[in-house]
């Protein structure tokens, strides 16, 4: 007898859910219902930045599968329809289309629930003034376009800076705009230590980027035709024609939390390592991932809320060879993320020192400055390592670069030797590619993976 399997969310997380069940049953045996109540599926949002600064040109580059192309590999898609409540006791959804208002309940065998996250919007005064963005989804980046095309002010402001808000910069930067990024921290990044956070921040004060650290914005002034003139903070304002909102994220997980469905401490679906949600409500019959989900962080053992189209095509795939009856898990993750201003690069995996001291870790850091290339190759650029180590141990606990080109992917070493709980000893004996256009002799990491096993070795590790 054929299964219906419902998916909630029509993006990274939930097509990719419903495209991996699809390749494995047959419409025969496995009837699939997405609902989306956007207007695009399966869209690349991390491309929005380089789209709104020009380097990407068309909307539809980001576009990987259009509602046509999921229909054509028979799954029931409907666009503009937004699911408003789940009854898990009777394994059904009720679902509105936008456009008519028309209700209706639609039952399921399987359901995933793969809403992703809503963007942090605070109740400040101005805030939903014209001229103020979000860049969550495409509407919102062709409606920044839009506003960039109208004005003809040259004065931006990004509120927020996190990776969203620096790539934001860069791509107004690039548009011609004058701009300034009001930050609530200490410095930007703080997924990075401050020392490191102090790095991005200084490079991009030398691309001419205003920083304001410190401080928490108070309200967005308007203008006699009602839109935004500037960005108030306790001790100034910022002129701005155009204010970009990049500060955070939370998990959209109200129809979970209506339908009694299990949430961690930071609101996200709690999950097992099949993406299954947990918990009698659920009944083993629903499946969560993406930016509505909680993740196990493999290195500190704590659950985290992690919003990354990574783990979300992940997920979705975890997910779809579960409910197409294979066998699959997401054991966790490392904290591994790149990002990047310009041409300064951003990375960072496992743990900051203020997580360490979270969970009781002993630790030491070391930070290096190498080269990308051989210092006597052509465009052998700078960058900066920081590493951390189990002080006992010498396990590796965490790494941050910033540098140049080259930079950002070489985490991507740390970040396998995390998951597999390699020591900084361990690491120096890695077999990593080396010729003078690619790296040093020793690669960064290396060098920091070394300077890391002499300190743990000086305190008695
Ligand atoms: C500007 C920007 C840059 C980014 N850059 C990167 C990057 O470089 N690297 C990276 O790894 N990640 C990046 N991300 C994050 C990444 O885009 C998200 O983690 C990813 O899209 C999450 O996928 P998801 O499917 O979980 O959620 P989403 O993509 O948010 O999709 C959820 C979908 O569910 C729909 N939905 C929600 N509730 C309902 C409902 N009740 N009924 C019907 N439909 C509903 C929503 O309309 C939405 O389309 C970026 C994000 C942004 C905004």
């Amino acid at each position: 007898m054929s299964e219906r399997l419902v998916v909630i969310g029509g993006d990274a997380a939930g097509m990719s859910a419903a495209s991996q069940a699809r390749r494995l049953k047959a419409p025969e045996e496995l009837e699939i219902v997405a609902f989306e109540r956007g207007s695009f599926t399966s869209f690349s949002a991390c491309g929005i930045p380089y789209w709104v600064g020009g380097e990407v040109s068309e909307r539809d580059d980001l576009i990987a599968r259009t509602p046509e192309e999921h229909r054509a590999r028979a799954i029931d898609l409907r666009m503009r329809t937004e699911v408003t409540e789940i009854d898990p006791a009777r394994r059904r959804v009720r679902s509105r289309d936008l456009a008519s208002g028309a209700e209706e309940w639609t039952a399921y065998d399987k359901l995933v629930i793969a809403t992703g996250a809503r963007p942090l919007r605070p109740p400040l005064p101005g805030i939903d003034a014209p001229g103020v963005h979000g860049v969550q989804t495409l509407g919102d980046g062709q409606a920044l376009l839009d506003r960039l095309g109208a004005t003809e002010g040259r004065r931006a402001v990004v509120i927020g800076a996190g990776y969203i808000g620096v790539e934001m910069a860069e791509a107004l930067l690039h548009r011609g705009y004058e701009v300034t990024v009001v930050n609530r921290g200490e410095q930007p990044m703080s997924t990075l230590d401050p020392d490191m956070g102090r790095l991005v921040n200084d490079a991009m004060s030398g691309m001419g980027i205003t920083m304001v650290n410190d401080a928490e914005v108070t309200k967005i002034l308007t203008g006699e035709d009602g839109a935004v003139r500037a960005v108030a903070t306790e001790d100034a304002e910022y002129p701005a024609d155009v204010v970009v909102l990049g500060i955070g994220v939370r998990p959209e997980t109200e129809l979970a939390r209506a339908a009694g469905l299990p949430l961690g401490e930071h609101g996200g679906l709690l999950t097992d390592l099949s993406m299954r949600v947990r918990g009698p409500v659920a009944d083993g019959a629903v499946w969560a991932g993406g930016d509505c989900v909680e993740v196990l962080d493999l290195v500190s053992g704590q659950q985290r809320h992690i919003a990354l189209g990574t783990h979300a095509n992940k997920h979705g795939q975890v997910i779809g060879s579960n409910v197409g009856d294979g066998y699959a898990t997401f054991p966790g993750v490392v904290g591994t993320a790149v990002s990047k201003v310009c041409d300064l690069e951003i990375a960072r995996t496992g743990l900051r020192e203020k997580d360490a001291r979270a969970v009781g870790l002993r630790y030491e850091t070391v930070t290096i400055e190498s080269t990308s290339r051989a210092g006597y190759y052509p465009g052998a650029a700078l960058m900066t390592v920081k590493m951390l180590a189990e002080r006992r141990t010498g396990r590796l606990l965490g790494t941050q670069i910033v540098g140049r080109e080259g930079a950002a992917k070489r985490v991507d070493v740390a970040a396998v030797a995390l998951t597999a709980r390699m020591t900084v000893e361990q690491m120096t004996a890695l077999d990593l590619g080396y010729a003078p256009p690619f790296s040093p002799v020793w690669d960064p990491v290396l060098v920091a993976a070394r300077k890391a096993v002499a300190a743990v070795r000086r305190t008695g590790g």
